[in-house]
């Protein structure tokens, strides 16, 4: 496990495991602090539960999308505010007993079904934190990004591919609904680019995948 901290107010836990490279991010905001994704349970969670108890501001919980790697360690924050797209929290209410069985030996720590508690469909900004959260459909029909408009970091989920080899990541929707995501991901003018299993990436990418689809 290492941490890495980006621009003033971000950090980046990474875990190596066999398969894949899992990172789970944190804000540290003026009024909230922001955990984005849960990873796979409390084990996970871990390192950044221990850093947020230094910290009395509340906590906001995000999945970036439903999938089963990104959302185990949600029951972690007691009654903290968990955001989401409208069509993942149906997907999780829909799909947690099954991910779970398939994908059991994954777990780390224990996994609990804690559901999103607070939903949206285009964007949601907090506004004296200067986070923005974006509906950006691709990788899954459900995918959020969450962009820190101080540090210019964007959190793109798995709307980016797990590694260097593999930029453009499995594409659940239309290539086109995928692409008009890319774009608008350039135009935000990011500096960092963090997400799910990738290396910390520049503002290239989103061009690069473009390019590449
Ligand atoms: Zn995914």
């Amino acid at each position: 496990m290492k941490m890495e901290r980006i621009g003033r107010r971000n950090y980046v836990v990474t875990f190596a495991l066999d398969a894949w490279d899992l990172n789970l991010h944190f804000i540290t905001g003026e009024r909230y602090n922001y955990v984005i994704d849960t990873g796979l349970g409390s084990g996970s969670m871990a390192p950044i539960l221990a850093w947020l108890q230094k910290s009395p501001k509340p906590v906001v919980v995000v999945n970036t999308h439903f999938h089963w790697d990104h959302i185990w360690g949600n029951h972690c924050f007691g009654s903290a505010l968990i955001v989401s797209h409208r069509l993942c929290r149906e997907i999780i209410a829909e799909k947690w007993d099954d991910m779970l069985l398939k994908n059991r030996r994954y777990v780390r720590g224990t996994a609990e079904k804690a559901l999103p508690n607070l939903v949206f469909e285009q964007a949601l900004h907090f506004p004296d934190d200067g986070i923005q959260l974006l509906y950006t459909p691709g990788h899954t029909v459900d995918c959020i990004s969450v962009y820190d408009e101080r540090d210019k970091v964007l959190n793109a989920g798995d709307n980016i591919g797990d590694t260097l080899d593999e930029l453009v990541p499995n594409i659940e929707t239309d290539k086109a609904v995928f692409a008009q995501t890319m774009r608008a991901c350039q135009q935000l003018g990011v500096a960092a680019c963090v997400s799910g299993h990738n290396v910390l990436l520049g503002p290239a990418v989103f061009g690069q995948i473009l390019d590449l689809l």
